[in-house]
C-alpha cells in the first residue's frame, strides 16, 4: 500500500452492503507499466495530484501493481439480461479499489479495467487490450463534453503484457471513474440470487447514494423506479440528438444513477438511417439506433420486476404500480426529444406543427443519405448550399418552412443561433478519426493523433475553424463500419 497522501480520500461504502454483492479480490500485477495518457482535469476535479499520478509510484496505482491508502479492493456481483438471454456476470475484468470523496465531497468509483481475472472471469482473461481502452477513453470524455451523462476516463496504462484477441495485442487498464456501477443487472442478481432482505439493502443503498431526496417520501421504492426511469429517459434522449448507438443495451450495462456505461461496441451514426448497428454481434438489430428507447423500457420493465416484492403488500397491486411508472417512460423520453430537436432547429415556442417539421427533414436525411451531425452543422452555419439535400424542391420548401418557423419567435437572429450552436455539435468523434488515432497509438507509439483529436472533441460546441478537419467524413472507399466487443 502507498502511504503516500497525493490527494487520495477513499472510501468503501460498497463493502458495506451484504458479502453476497461483491469479493474482495486484488488486481494481478503486470510486468512494466507505462503511463499511456493522462486525464489531468478529471484527476483536478477528484482532487488527485496529477504529479502523483504520472510519478512511478502513481503508475503502480493505475495498473493495479500497487493500492493507494485506504483502497479495500473488489469485484462487484451482477447479473443480467444479455440479447434478451438472462445470465450471471459480475466484473470479469474489472475491480473497484474504492470511492473516492472529491474536495466538493461528491462520491466517485475508482475502477481499474483490466486488471487480471476474477471470481467472475469465467474462461476470460481479466485483461483488456490498448486499443478499446483507448477508444473508451476518446469516447467517454467526448460524450462527457457534449454534456451526455457518462463514466469519465482518468488514465490509460500499457502493462507490458500482451493480450489475445483476433489478434495480439499491447494490455491496458483504464481507470474508470463513475457516480457508481449499480446497474440494472445488479438489482437482477439480487431479486434472482439474494433473500429480500439483500434486496431491500440494495435498494436502500442505491436511494442514499443517488436519490437522497427519498427521505420523507411515503414508497421510497417506487420513487426509485420512477426516478432510474426519468434519468434513463433523459439519457436515451441526448443519445438520440447526437447519434450515439450504445450498441450493447444489456440490462448489466444501464446504470441506475443514469450514466452512460461500457463503451465497447458503441458508435456514432454517419449517415441519417434509423436502422443503423455497427456491432459486429448484433446481428438482428436489436440494439440498432431507433431501438434504443424500446430496449430502455424493456431494461427498466426488468428493473421494475425486481423491485415488485418491495412496492407493495399484494403482488398484484405491485404489478400495476409498476406497469403505471413504466408508461411513464415513452411521454418523457419523446418530450426530452422533441425538446431537444426542437432546439437543434432553433425553436423556442411551441407550435402544433412542429414534430411534423422534424420528421420532415429526417425523412429528407433518409431518404438521400445525408450525414446526421453535418446537417444540423450545415444548418447551424447557414452553408445550406453544401448539404447533401440541396437542390431537391422538397428540401427548398422545407428549408422556407423552417425560415418562417424560427421568425415567428421573440428571440432574436444571434440568440436563436447560439441555441442552434450550443444543440448542435460541431464535431463527434467520427469513426475514422477516432480508429486513426487509435491506430497511430497503438501501431506507431504516435500519441499526437489522439491528443489532438481529444483537444478537439473536448469542446464539440465551439464551432472553431481548426475543427474543420474533425468534421469531414471518410471517402467512400471506407466502407461499412464494424465495432467489436474489445
Ligand atoms: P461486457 O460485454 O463488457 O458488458 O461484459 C460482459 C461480461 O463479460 C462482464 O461480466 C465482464 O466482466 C465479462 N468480461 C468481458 N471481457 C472479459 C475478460 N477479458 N475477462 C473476464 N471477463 C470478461
Ligand atoms: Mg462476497
Ligand atoms: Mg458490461
Amino acid at each position: 500500500i502507498i502511504r503516500e497522501d497525493a490527494g487520495w480520500s477513499l472510501d468503501n461504502s460498497y463493502l458495506r452492503l451484504p458479502e453476497t454483492f461483491y469479493t474482495n479480490v486484488w488486481p494481478t500485477p503486470v510486468q512494466s507499466p507505462q503511463l499511456f495518457v493522462l486525464n489531468s482535469d478529471l484527476a483536478n476535479s477528484l482532487g488527485i495530484a496529477n504529479e502523483f499520478l504520472k510519478s512511478k509510484e502513481g503508475v503502480e496505482v493505475l495498473a493495479g501493481n500497487q493500492m493507494p491508502i485506504g483502497a479495500e479492493p473488489l469485484a462487484q456481483a451482477y447479473a443480467g439480461h444479455q440479447f434478451g438471454h438472462f445470465t450471471m456476470l459480475g466484473d470479469g475484468r474489472a475491480i473497484l479499489i474504492g470511492e473516492q470523496i472529491t474536495p466538493k465531497g461528491e462520491r466517485f468509483d475508482i475502477q481499474l479495467k483490466g486488471p487480471g481475472r476474477t471470481p467472475y472471469s469465467r474462461r476470460g482473461d481479466g485483461r483488456a487490450g490498448l486499443g478499446p481502452m483507448l477508444r473508451e477513453y476518446i469516447i467517454s470524455e467526448a460524450m462527457h463534453a457534449l454534456g451526455i451523462p457518462t463514466t469519465r476516463s482518468l488514465a490509460v496504462v500499457t502493462t507490458g503484457e500482451t493480450v489475445i484477441r483476433e489478434t495480439f495485442q499491447p494490455g491496458a487498464i483504464l481507470t474508470r471513474v463513475a457516480a457508481s456501477h449499480i446497474r440494472v443487472g445488479t438489482f437482477e442478481y439480487a431479486a434472482s440470487f439474494g433473500t429480500s432482505e439483500e434486496l431491500q439493502s440494495l435498494a436502500d443503498y442505491t436511494l442514499q447514494r443517488h436519490y437522497p431526496d427519498f427521505e420523507g417520501r411515503q414508497n421510497q421504492y417506487l420513487y426509485l423506479l420512477e426516478e432510474v426511469i426519468k434519468h434513463q429517459a433523459e439519457l436515451i434522449a441526448k443519445w438520440q440528438l447526437v447519434g450515439f448507438i450504445h450498441g450493447v443495451m444489456n440490462t448489466d450495462n444501464m446504470t441506475i444513477c443514469g450514466e452512460t456505461i461500457d463503451y465497447g461496441p458503441c458508435a456514432f451514426m454517419d449517415t441519417y438511417d434509423p436502422a443503423t448497428v455497427f456491432s459486429s454481434i448484433d446481428t438482428y438489430g436489436r440494439y440498432a439506433y431507433r431501438n434504443q428507447p424500446n430496449i430502455a423500457t424493456w431494461n427498466l420493465a426488468r428493473f421494475a420486476g425486481t423491485l415488485l416484492p418491495l412496492l407493495d403488500q399484494s403482488h398484484e397491486q405491485a404489478i400495476e404500480i409498476a406497469k403505471a411508472a413504466i408508461a411513464q417512460f415513452t411521454p418523457q423520453f419523446e418530450q426530452a426529444w422533441l425538446t431537444g430537436m426542437k432546439a437543434k432547429l432553433g425553436i423556442v415556442n411551441h407550435e402544433e406543427a412542429d414534430k411534423e417539421l422534424i420528421e420532415g427533414l429526417l425523412s429528407m436525411m433518409q431518404k438521400y443519405g445525408a450525414d446526421y451531425t453535418n446537417t444540423f452543422r450545415a444548418l447551424t452555419l447557414n452553408q445550406v448550399n453544401e448539404l447533401v439535400l440541396f437542390g431537391y424542391d422538397e428540401f427548398t420548401q422545407w428549408y422556407e418552412m423552417w425560415l418562417a418557423r424560427i421568425s415567428r419567435q421573440e428571440q432574436s437572429k444571434d440568440e436563436i443561433l447560439q441555441l442552434m450552436k450550443n444543440s448542435n455539435p460541431a464535431i463527434i468523434p467520427r469513426n475514422h478519426r477516432v480508429e486513426e488515432a487509435i491506430e497511430a497509438a497503438v501501431e506507431l507509439s504516435d500519441y499526437g493523433v489522439m491528443e489532438k483529436l481529444n483537444e478537439v472533441l473536448s469542446e464539440p460546441y465551439a464551432y472553431t475553424v481548426d475543427q474543420e478537419h474533425y468534421a469531414s467524413l471518410p471517402d467512400a472507399s471506407y466502407g461499412a463500419y464494424r465495432t467489436f466487443c474489445g
